[in-house]
């Protein structure tokens, strides 16, 4: 049975402190064109946040983005 997990961005709320792409690369970029942090591959959801499901996430890319939710200092990304 495959096991799906969210990473999931309030992108708004984001202040472009840019902590979240140090930490987890692989997952996170700031967009020069607003300086606020994107979710590599993320796509918009039915409540206005940036959402990325993964099947079957590996440890490595689960604390990554844990890491990521934890350093944000507005605590907009969630991990579901
Ligand atoms: S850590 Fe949070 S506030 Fe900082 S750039 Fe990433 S999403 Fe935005």
């Amino acid at each position: 049975m495959s096991k799906k997990t969210k990473i999931i961005q309030k992108r708004e709320e984001c202040i472009g402190c840019g902590s979240c792409t140090i930490v987890c690369q692989k997952f996170w970029k700031m967009n020069e064109k607003d300086m606020k942090a994107d979710l590599i591959g993320g796509k918009i959801n039915d409540s206005g946040e940036y959402e990325l499901e993964i099947k079957n996430i590996s440890a490595e890319d689960l604390d990554c983005n844990k890491q990521a939710a934890d350093v944000c200092p507005v605590k907009i990304i969630k991990i579901i």
